[in-house]
């Protein structure tokens, strides 16, 4: 099997899984229970919880734990509206980002608010002119993602953060998904900021929503006691502990991985544009963590089943994406539907080896004449 789909998931660090399996056989006890097994519990939760914030240059009382991305993404949201409706009605975000923050706005809009769409340059980045703009006394939340989770297109943070500076009022959100664990993350510039283990070879069903200390969010799901006020429910301390440590292990020799990473993308890139009709959609901006192709003529779900039937994995839009006839995200940068109805999402890792891109170029030129021939 060659497995080229890490940006949809990562599989389990085994040390990651061995810290969750111990802490469920012998660290059971609720965190919130008073007797012994409980305190452990709960000092088990502290000590993740402050290896976390020193991760992330953070405070451990701005990490919220959720079940992912997806939760930690609608709680910034739903949260800020709910707490700063008396701020306004206008919302200001891309069309690059996750269905999880999309549903999200496509529901408010029908509640009656206002989602303002930034212009993208050719690359995918955001236009902050256009965000200037746009910008008005009615913003109550800007939610941009680091990363672009089809094409990798990296956003500027801290270049957003300087345009809303003119607007302290307005809250500043961001999905972190695709960068975290692959690169360092400034987050001095967030108000709020989402993330899931998953995507670093944590398990699913746990993320973190970091709220900075002078925000103030209406719970989305409220109930029992939890480690917040924010999001209740008995926490785990089994995936606590478990996300602590894969994030400190994805952080572990950071740059080793990064150049390793690089040259995979460099020489991958190189071969792939070698071969006709292949037309490379990622670009400067993005992390080389993801190389976003489209192949002329073959229909991007064509070419993910032949590649699987070879046990080659890719992606073709987010895994998690609705439309199904072509990749919004391409279309949005590239005006072409013809590039977004054949592009497949290649992402690697540090796990990635270079024979393994060998063989899978052999393949998918294998597969691309087959592919034409059939269709001619
Ligand atoms: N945001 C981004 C950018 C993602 O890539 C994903 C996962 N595909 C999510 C949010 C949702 O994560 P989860 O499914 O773990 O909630």
């Amino acid at each position: 099997m060659i497995y080229l789909d890490y940006s949809a998931t990562t599989k389990t660090d085994d040390q990651v899984l061995d810290t969750f399996i111990e802490i469920n056989k012998n660290y059971f006890g609720n965190p919130n229970s008073l007797h012994k097994l409980g305190t452990i519990s709960k000092k088990l939760i502290d000590l993740s919880t402050k290896q976390i914030a020193d991760i992330l240059h953070i405070k451990e009382k701005e990490i919220i734990y959720t079940s992912g991305a997806t939760e930690s993404n609608n709680t910034a949201i739903f949260g800020v509206i709910e707490n700063y409706k008396m701020r306004g009605k206008q919302i200001i975000t891309t069309s690059l980002e996750h269905s999880s923050i999309i549903e999200p706005l496509l529901y408010l809009e029908k509640k009656g608010y206002k989602i303002s769409y930034l212009k993208l340059d050719k690359y995918g980045r955001i236009d902050l002119e256009d965000l200037k703009n746009k910008l008005s006394d009615d913003t109550v939340l800007v939610t941009i993602s680091s990363v672009n989770s089809e094409m990798g297109v990296k956003q500027d943070l801290n270049q957003i953060k300087e345009v809303l500076k003119e607007y302290p009022k307005v809250i500043f959100h961001s999905d972190i998904t695709q960068s975290i664990g692959k690169e360092k993350i400034d987050l001095e510039s967030v108000d709020l900021a989402s993330f899931s283990a998953q995507k670093f070879y944590g398990l699913k069903g746990v993320g973190v929503l970091i709220k900075k200390e002078n925000i103030e969010l209406a719970p989305l799901i409220k109930g029992g006691k939890s480690t917040t006020i924010y999001r209740s429910g008995t926490p785990s301390t089994a995936l606590i502990a478990s996300t602590a440590k894969a994030l400190r292990l994805a952080y572990e020799n950071l740059e080793k991985k990064q150049n390793h990473v690089r040259q995979l993308n460099e020489f991958l890139i190189s071969e792939l544009s070698k071969i006709d009709g292949v037309c490379i959609n990622s670009n400067k901006y993005c992390i080389p963590h993801i190389i976003n192709i489209s192949i002329l003529n073959i229909k991007s779900e064509t070419m993910l089943h032949a590649l699987e039937s070879n046990e080659i994995y890719v992606s073709t839009k987010t895994a998690c994406s609705k439309n199904n006839s072509y990749s919004q995200v391409l279309y949005e940068i590239t005006k072409n539907k013809e590039i977004a109805s054949s592009s497949i999402r290649i992402s690697l890792s540090h796990l990635t080896t270079k024979e393994e891109l060998i063989e899978f170029i052999s393949i998918l030129k294998k597969e691309i004449v087959s592919l034409s021939l059939i269709r001619k």
